[in-house]
């Protein structure tokens, strides 16, 4: 199995992030992929950089008037003067736009900008936010490009995560869409593409970037976002629109739930794979559901990511595993190698 990384990856160093009207320490700490390597290191697989491929590969998801503010919003906001104040260490929106944001934003400002592009108050941008995020990315495209290149199954140790960005908008720690690069990616070559996000929350953004296609099907098996983050989305009734109608499956589950309950949505969301009979599949995976982990609302313990492990197997698809969320340090790695034990990888 190959696997991508970049140490640049590290350089993002988020610090604020605001949880019930009070700022706290962010929660993707750099020391999330250094729990990850080592699990690697010890399973013997060998970890590439991946090539920098600037921001082709990004634009097939997103649009360039975001790439366009993601790259250059910190320089621009290091020169902010508001009314005498002067900006503060990280771009953060201090407003959000009255109605949809289509299209560019209409104002020049970074101020406007930050609050048309930004989603929500935990995706600060710092100075080196954009190169990390950039990295990310890329290993998502390596990894898709080693499974074009006929490997069985590539795993890209994406931090920032992804799954939460849309088309041309951050949010939940996620700026862009590595598991929706991956999917893109694969499509160059395959006609059916196929995504299962099995991280805790929703992956609301590559939903929305898919929602009205029906070449790539997305699966999301997430906790209820009635009482969790990303509140309005992935609800069971969200199935996809126009050409996309039927291509999308959100499999909500109660707060409390274990591995029996995913075992279960794991069944229909397989069920759902092989009638879509795509030709390759990307999993979004995140360790957020593991009991322990500090934003959990589900109770999965270790063998629920060895199970997961032997599903994907078992589905026998050329496969990118992206990584997503999971905040306990202390776990991620022991829940990595129970995911590649299942694999086999
Ligand atoms: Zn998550």
């Amino acid at each position: 199995m190959q696997a991508f990384f970049s140490d640049d990856q590290l350089l993002h160093d988020p610090q604020q992030y605001m949880r019930v009207g009070r700022i706290c320490k962010p929660a993707d700490l750099p020391t999330r992929a250094e729990a990850l390597m080592a699990t690697l290191a010890a399973r013997g697989i060998a970890v590439s950089a991946p090539p920098d491929a600037g921001r082709a590969a990004l634009e097939q998801v997103h649009s360039t008037d975001y790439l366009d503010y993601l790259e250059t919003a910190f320089e621009r906001w290091r020169k902010v003067e508001s009314f005498g104040l002067e900006p503060g260490i990280e771009v953060l929106p201090n407003m959000s736009p009255h109605g949809p944001r289509v299209g560019p934003c209409p104002s020049p400002s970074v101020l406007a900008q930050t609050g048309w592009y930004v989603g929500d108050l935990s995706c600060p941008i710092g100075p080196n936010t954009w190169r990390s995020v950039l990295r990310s990315a890329h290993a998502a495209l390596a990894a898709a490009e080693a499974v074009l290149d006929g490997g069985s199954i590539a795993y890209a140790l994406c931090r920032p995560s992804g799954h939460h960005a849309q088309r041309a908008r951050a949010a939940g720690f996620c700026y862009v869409n590595n598991s929706a690069i991956a999917a893109a990616t694969l499509r160059r070559r395959h006609a059916r593409v196929a995504v299962l996000d099995i991280d805790a929350h929703h992956g609301d953004g590559t939903q929305q970037i898919f929602y009205e296609r029906g070449d790539v099907l997305t699966i999301s098996t997430h906790a209820n976002p009635a009482g969790y983050y990303p509140w309005y989305t992935g609800y069971s009734h969200e199935r996809g629109n126009g050409e996309g109608e039927g291509f999308n499956l959100n499999l909500p589950l109660a707060h409390g739930s274990g591995n029996a309950e995913f075992a279960q949505a794991l069944d229909q969301a397989t069920a759902a794979i092989e009638r879509f009979q795509p030709q390759a599949l990307v999993l979004p995976l995140g360790f957020d559901t593991y009991k322990d982990d500090p934003i959990s609302v589900l109770k999965f313990d270790m063998e629920a990511f060895r199970l997961a492990g032997e599903r994907v197997r078992a589905l026998g698809l050329p496969t990118v595993v992206v990584q997503e969320g999971g905040y306990m340090v202390g776990a991620i790695g022991a829940a990595l190698d129970a995911f590649l034990e299942g694999l086999r990888a």
